[in-house]
């Protein structure tokens, strides 16, 4: 899964701020990575806050047309190559095949693409026929990232998310002889009402199809997701939080002891596999985004495109973002600290020097270091400074300490 940085709608309200691509200078640009967004799924998952609509299929032809103009404007705008590129969504394999074939050609077509460029697309294990597998690999497309979540019938219901177990083995096989090898499997722990035996289980599963990158998530109760409805209706309960932990413990031992190397937090891989699309987000890159509702980044300024689809459709060739940050020199240094700190080799001491000599009002930031220090949350190794084996299970209040 691309990170969380394609939220649900905000809701009404939200004014065009001004436009992508005018919002960026008019030099070439450097650009790491660029991420498009497709916004249909054939079903809304109940724990599901990314932007994406059930597909009535009217729409796709409009969306791959505007999608086109949109990468036009990038045309001559880009200095040097691109080295990753993620399609997510949504379910961009919920395409039409003619479409996706379009799609990909586009990308192609319009931005400037390294030579080994990793080339991801997100998909739901139903929408993998041969037809589709043979357009992504005809498209330029080397790694795709499944959406399992878990392999028990009974669990993915508690999330309502509609697919068939059975099938990520076979949307693999499909894939596999249409040539493309790398793959990521999307799991998720902490579902409500599951035990540690099905988590153990859950990991089986997903190793015996031998992936090169395992993403696990703990699951997130987000704001105005049917799932968070029905645990505030007391519907449903929230994991005990130690068994959660053992799952998350479970998982680092067991993916360790399999040759995977855990590089982030919820991200494990095999040596080299690791997901060059998502590194670029956590080494505070620059990336562009194409779609309605996806974020980018490019030398300090985030925007996020407009996210309803009619009102991204109506617009173009430029499009209209919703929200502009031009993100100040300290807030920079503290976004580096807490995206790189999630990495698990953490940053050097020279890394973390040149930050803090950027900016570290009164001291703020490297006293939460030292505090951490001595909690045992971090440590000093080898020149560098991570999270430990604790700090990782309370990461995210003490990272955003640091913003
Ligand atoms: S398939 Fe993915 S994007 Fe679509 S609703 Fe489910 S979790 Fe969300």
């Amino acid at each position: 899964m691309a990170l969380e940085l394609e939220q649900f709608d905000p809701g009404p309200g939200a004014a065009p701020v001004g436009h992508f691509p005018e919002i960026l200078s008019d030099a070439s640009l450097s650009i790491d990575a660029a991420y498009l967004h497709v916004p249909f799924c054939f079903h809304k998952c109940h724990y599901c806050d990314f932007y994406s609509i059930v597909d009535t299929g009217d729409r796709q032809a409009r969306f791959v047309d505007r999608i086109e103009d949109e990468l036009r404007t990038m045309a001559g705008r880009i200095d040097g190559a691109i080295g990753a590129v993620f399609l997510g969504g949504g379910t961009p394999t919920l395409l039409e095949p003619e479409l996706l074939g379009r799609l990909l050609e586009a990308v192609g077509e319009h931005l400037p693409l390294e030579a080994g460029v990793e080339w991801t697309v997100e998909a739901n294990p139903e929408t993998i026929d041969e037809e589709v597998a043979s357009r992504l690999a005809q498209g330029g497309v080397n790694r795709i990232s499944i959406g399992c979540q878990s392999f028990r019938p009974r669990l993915l219901e508690v999330l309502e998310r509609h697919h068939d177990p059975d099938n990520v083995a076979r949307a693999i096989d499909r894939l596999r002889s249409a040539g493309i090898d790398a793959f990521n499997l999307d799991l998720i722990h902490g579902i409500p009402g599951s035990t540690f035996d099905e988590w153990c289980l859950d990991l089986e599963d997903a190793l015996a199809l031998e992936p090169e990158h395992l993403s696990c998530y703990g699951l997130q109760y987000e704001p105005n997701t049917p799932l968070t409805k029905k645990l505030e209706l007391g519907r449903i309960e929230r994991l005990d939080e130690d068994l959660e932990a053992d799952m998350y413990e479970h998982t680092c031992s067991r993916l360790g002891a399999a040759g995977f190397r855990h590089y982030e937090i919820s991200n494990w891989s095999r040596p080299g596999a690791e997901c060059r699309h998502n590194l670029v987000y956590w080494r505070s890159g620059n990336w562009l985004a194409f779609g309605p509702s996806a974020s980018g980044h490019v030398d300090g300024t985030r925007w996020k495109n407009v996210p309803r689809l009619t009102d991204w459709l109506d617009s173009g060739p430029g499009t209209p973002v919703v929200d502009l940050e031009r993100v100040d020199a300290s807030a920079r240094v503290g976004e580096h600290l807490m995206l790189e700190l999630r990495l698990r080799e953490g940053i050097t001491r020279q890394r973390l020097d040149e930050l803090l000599g950027r900016s570290d009002p009164d001291g703020r930031r490297r006293a939460v270091i030292e505090d951490a220090l001595s909690t045992g949350l971090m440590l000093r190794e080898s020149d560098c400074l991570r999270l430990s084996d604790r700090g990782v299970l309370l990461a995210d209040s003490l990272l955003s300490e640091l913003i």
